[in-house]
């Protein structure tokens, strides 16, 4: 017999006592309708990818959760409990057990549901769980620090509001210099707008392009839109971890925000669990009625080009793409028409992926997955069902209308490795659209009768006159370009093709700046870059990003160093390339 002596915890007792609290008509009803008939079973990618292990299947998982509610929230479990399979949950073990059902084997994306001839919910139920377990202190360590930082700093990437400004401001630079345009900016602030627009935290960190690609097409609509300063973030992370609370709290400071600038429209760019919190969930959640329109960004961009607000040219979009349906703007929001229709106006070759829209499989990131790394090895071994899904399109691009896929399905993509890139819907409009050329009209200039003509160089001061450049890519075409924009701007530059030489001229030369290609043989850019930030000699240097992989971005701010002062996605052109090193190096 054994001396051990389970402790009983006061965290099941608490979870226990607030769950009669939580007890929701549709919980409850998913509680008590299952037959056991085990039609759902094999919807759940986890159960597809571990077919021998019965804890995967929904209706299992469901059943922890049953046995609780029958054993203190059901007449049959107080009477009969062992007739009706009640029991309950007395420690911290038995937590922990929980834990790795509601976060780790689950990822709340429904297709179970959609499969129960029932109605039950169980993600409904599990999200349940998760709440009540983040109530008593018990969550993947991922979890609680995302809740942190959007409680405490209004995002759930803790992007402080100078980054975030500054970034719109970058972005606002971009566009004016890219349309050739002073008036093409991006509006903060601004009170009255027909629309305002939210973003994720991820495009502010990872992703600046949408931010970009978003501006130029609320520009060339002729849109009267604007940013706000605060409460942008439209994600929440309540949704994922079951905090109501915290749901509400998120989804009030973005309501308060628009209705302070009087906002007529809150449009949603591309992001899935955003759109269901923001629309569907957050006025429950925050108690709130809401009194502008809410819609995401594909509906904006489709009306646009149907209203003739935009042009766009799909031969300019020829590679073959498929799309993947996230499971929260299909499955749970009906979002799936729209993006396809919008698809087909602006690629030239789109493929359906099978199975799609509401029966379309979790890219595996869904339900805050993508923070939870003790969990990412069963993560990924679910994942191959949505590899075979994409690898037997056929297509080279995957688009979807969700950050969170963006993330999942690189992640899926490189596990797996799939020759395939991840792209959102923002991204190919503006690529399509047709910007007509600003004809400027001519200047009228007042000719002295003798002109004295200096030397260029004289007139004009080379603007990276005295700096000195390393320039690091491992194909020589590009290199050339870099190196020869940069002399021909004043700079000094060094060249290297391998990570090795990088860093043994960073260290030898001090440059003022890097230019920086991450995929490269040997010793790789992200590894120079770890390197060089963590040596005291080198940890000054500026560095800019400039990689065609943009799914290494996330490798590259994941690190736990300084981020790299500048981010380019190739290819770069000579006005963006020399605009950016401007802009890191402080010249003007
Ligand atoms: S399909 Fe519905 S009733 Fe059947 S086992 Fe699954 S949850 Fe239960
Ligand atoms: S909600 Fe999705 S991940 Fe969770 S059990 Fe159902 S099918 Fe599986």
């Amino acid at each position: 017999m054994s001396n051990q002596v389970q402790v009983r915890s006061h965290k099941a007792d608490k979870l226990i006592e607030r769950m009669s609290k939580k007890l929701t008509r549709q919980i409850v009803g998913s509680l008590t309708a299952c037959v056991h008939c085990g039609l759902c079973t094999d919807s759940c990618h986890y159960v597809l990818t571990n077919p021998d292990d019965p804890t995967y299947a929904p209706a299992y998982k469901a059943d922890r959760v049953r046995k609780i509610f029958k054993r203190h929230f059901d007449w049959t479990g107080r009477v009969i409990p062992w007739w009706v399979g009640a029991a309950s949950v007395s420690t911290d073990e038995d937590l922990e057990e929980l834990k790795d059902i509601a976060f780790g084997k689950c990822t709340n994306c429904r297709r179970c549901t959609i499969n129960c001839p029932m109605g039950v919910d169980f993600a409904v139920v599990n999200r349940m769980m998760r709440g009540l377990l983040v109530s008593v202190g018990v969550m993947p360590e991922g979890v609680a620090v995302v809740s942190k930082d959007q409680w405490e700093i209004g995002n759930q990437m803790g992007v402080l509001k100078e980054e975030y400004l500054e970034t719109l401001e970058w972005m606002s630079e971009e566009l004016s210099s890219d349309l050739d345009d002073p008036s093409a900016i991006i509006p903060v602030d601004l009170r009255d707008a027909d629309v305002v627009y939210s973003i994720n935290p991820r495009e502010v960190k990872y992703d600046p392009r949408s931010i970009a690609d978003a501006a130029k097409i609320f520009h060339m609509a002729g849109e009267k839109w604007t940013m706000p300063s605060e409460g942008w973030d439209m994600t929440n992370f309540g949704l994922f971890s079951g905090d109501d609370d915290l749901g509400g709290a998120v989804a009030r400071r973005l309501y308060e925000k628009v209705s302070e600038l009087n906002g007529k429209k809150l449009v949603i760019s591309e992001c899935g669990h955003g759109y269901r919190s923001t629309r569907c969930e957050g006025p429950n959640w925050a108690g709130m009625d809401v009194p502008f329109v809410m819609e995401s960004s594909v509906t904006t961009m489709l009306r646009y080009i149907k209203d003739g607000r935009i042009t766009v040219d799909k031969t300019r979009n020829t590679t073959p793409v498929t799309f993947h349906d996230s499971c929260n703007n299909a499955r749970s929001c009906g979002l799936f028409e729209e993006p396809r229709e919008l698809l087909n106006l602006v690629v030239t070759d789109f493929r359906e992926m099978y199975p799609n829209r509401s029966e379309n499989y979790c890219c595996t990131g869904g339900g805050g997955a993508m923070s939870m790394s003790e969990y990412t090895p069963q993560r990924l071994k679910s994942a191959r069902v949505k590899a075979d899904q994409l690898a037997a399109t056929g297509a080279s691009t995957v688009v979807t209308s969700c950050h969170n896929c963006v993330d999942g399905l690189a992640d899926c993509i490189r596990h797996y490795k799939l020759n395939m890139q991840v792209t959102q819907l923002v991204n190919l409009v503006a690529n399509a659209m047709v910007v007509p050329v600003r004809v400027a009209a001519p200047e009228v200039v007042a000719v002295p009768d003798v002109v004295a003509v200096e030397p260029v160089a004289a007139r004009v001061p080379l603007c990276l006159a005295g700096r000195r450049i390393l320039v690091v890519d491992d194909e020589p075409d590009v290199l050339a370009f870099y190196g020869a924009v940069l002399q021909d701007n004043g700079a000094t530059v060094f060249e290297a093709t391998d990570g090795d030489t990088a860093i043994a001229i960073a260290r030898r030369e001090k440059p003022d700046m890097i230019t920086l290609d991450l995929s490269m043989p040997g010793t790789d850019g992200g590894k120079v870059f770890e390197t060089l930030r963590q040596d005291t000699e080198t940890s000054g240097i500026r560095i800019c990003i400039i990689t065609g992989r943009p799914e290494l971005r996330r490798l590259i701010y994941d690190r736990a160093v300084f981020p790299p002062e500048g981010y380019l996605d190739k290819p770069v052109d000579d006005e963006t390339l020399l605009r950016n090193v401007r802009k890191i190096l402080e010249v003007n």
